[in-house]
């Protein structure tokens, strides 16, 4: 039952490969996003019942169309989203293999290609951002949120020996964590997982351009000290979620080495830029960051979820994770990293073949030349916002634009950018989001990080933005 004869099966394989092709065909005359409500959902799902079992062709028919008509396509040329990737051709055959195959990925005698070729991409990739040959280490994890976690726990870890055994009653004082007011929030959520609280993330003020103010971080740093907290970790945000602003990591650094604190660099999505030497500027000093954040699953381009943690410390890594477990297979004769004693994770699915394969055939010149490409589109979009009355509120040299209104009375209020945005998903034509920078600058938000955007796609906004505009 659960296994399939062989033509059974070959037939289910042809007809999934036949569903995946043709909804790739097919993406850009879908909707970008469905208006569905949840009764139209759970309609679909009504013919459901497990008590009278399905043929497997009438199955997979009933997902696929469900899949297609009920999601938010983020592979369409006009989905301008949060980092949804479009993924890449190899990326979903790594995916389907790594279902198939099925590696465990905890204990490395139980699947050393695997884990080997895991270890080869995070250390590349760790490589490629800064970090030595030698001392660069990491891990995948299931997306950016629980690498910033990985990145609190090693930091208490260094900062706290003893935390790793008695855990945070153990602590002289508060630990407390600084990053930007514009930071991503799962910090909040791994300070909250840790222990530590909500409270011990501190919000450091950011300046004109909304960079994170070295000066004003050491500022907080000093009197929490004295107050008899203990400062342990700073964030820099390479690619803010919203806005795509860049922290100065070189300052930054600089402030972490004054005062002994872990530097973690949150490079979730905008770390792919740092592969272009033109871009490496933007990035100076990311080398000195003790660990760094980088998802495979947003800029380039693999399906979710593939996230990194990354760092230079790797013998930390084991002080910070290890459990022994007698019963966990292990290789005595050999020299290797157990994948389950240097992770959050214990059972660990192969993530990293996706960007592997990837890799493989594209090449870090494909990345660089599809990465290059985006950037560029980026300033077609800022100018081409600004042609059409759209003003752009925030300065980055990625491509990330936020916009208001230059044409309307109400341009700069939320309830207008708000409706602009639902207008523009309500069409189905195209996907922006709405975001408020620093707060106080409501706005439509429209990023480049999917491949299939081209000056077509961003033509085509413009004329959706336009009409919903008009329409008001
Ligand atoms: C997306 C993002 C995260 C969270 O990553 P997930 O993969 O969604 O868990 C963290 N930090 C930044 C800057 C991000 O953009």
């Amino acid at each position: 039952m659960l296994d399939l004869d062989p033509s059974g099966r070959r037939n289910v394989w042809a007809r999934v490969t036949q569903a995946v092709e043709q909804f790739t065909e097919d993406l850009d005359t879908l909707p970008v996003a469905p208006s569905s409500s949840p009764d139209e959902v759970r309609a679909a799902l009504s013919s459901v019942d497990f008590a009278a079992p399905m043929a497997p062709e009438e199955a997979l028919d009933l997902v696929v169309s469900g899949l297609r008509t009920h999601q938010v396509h983020t592979g369409h040329p006009n989905y301008f989203g949060l980092f949804n990737p479009a993924v890449s051709t190899m990326s979903v055959a790594a995916d389907t293999l790594v279902a198939a195959f099925n590696p465990q990925l905890a204990a490395w005698k139980h699947a050393p290609f695997a884990v080997e070729a895991e270890e080869l991409v995070t250390r590349e990739i760790g490589i490629r951002l800064g970090y030595d040959r030698d001392a660069a280490a990491g891990s995948f994890t299931s997306g950016g949120a629980e690498a910033n976690h990985t990145a609190l726990l090693m930091a208490m870890t260094r900062a706290f020996p003893e935390f790793v055994e008695h855990g945070v009653r153990a602590l002289p004082g508060q630990p407390t964590i600084y990053a930007s007011s514009e930071s991503h929030h799962s910090f909040v959520k791994a300070a909250r997982f840790s222990g530590l609280g909500d409270r011990a993330v501190r919000h450091v003020p950011v300046d004109e351009t909304y960079r994170l103010d070295p000066k004003a971080l050491e500022a907080q740093i000093t009197p929490d000290r004295k107050n008899g907290e203990y400062p342990f970790l700073i964030v820099a945000t390479l690619g803010t979620t919203g806005a795509g602003i860049l922290d100065p990591v070189g300052a930054i650094a600089s402030v972490g080495a004054r005062n002994s604190m872990w530097v973690h660099a949150d490079a979730a999505w905008a770390g792919a830029a740092a592969l272009l030497p033109e871009m490496r500027e933007h990035f100076e000093g990311l080398e000195r960051s003790d660990s760094i954040t980088f998802d495979a699953h947003k800029w380039l381009s693999v399906p979710m979820a593939a996230g990194m943690f990354l760092t230079k410390h790797r013998d930390l890594m084991e002080r910070a994770f290890a459990v022994d477990a007698g019963y966990m297979p292990v290789d005595d004769n050999q020299r290797v990293v157990e994948p389950h004693r240097v992770s959050i994770q214990w059972t660990h699915r192969f993530i990293g073949l996706k960007l592997f394969l990837s890799l493989l055939v594209a090449g870090w010149d494909g990345y660089e030349t599809m990465i290059r490409n985006m950037i560029q589109l980026g300033r077609v979009l800022d100018r081409r916002l600004g042609e059409q009355g759209w003003n752009v509120v925030n300065q980055t040299p990625l491509p990330v634009s936020c916009f208001q209104d230059g044409r309307s009375s109400e341009g700069t209020s939320s309830d207008h950018m708000r409706a602009i945005v639902a207008g523009v998903e309500a069409s189905g034509l195209a996907w922006i989001s709405f975001m408020n920078l620093g707060g106080s600058y409501p706005a439509a938000r429209a990023c480049i990080t999917n491949f299939r955007n081209s000056e077509g796609s961003i033509e085509r906004l413009l004329e959706v933005l336009e009409q919903v505009r008009s329409a008001r």
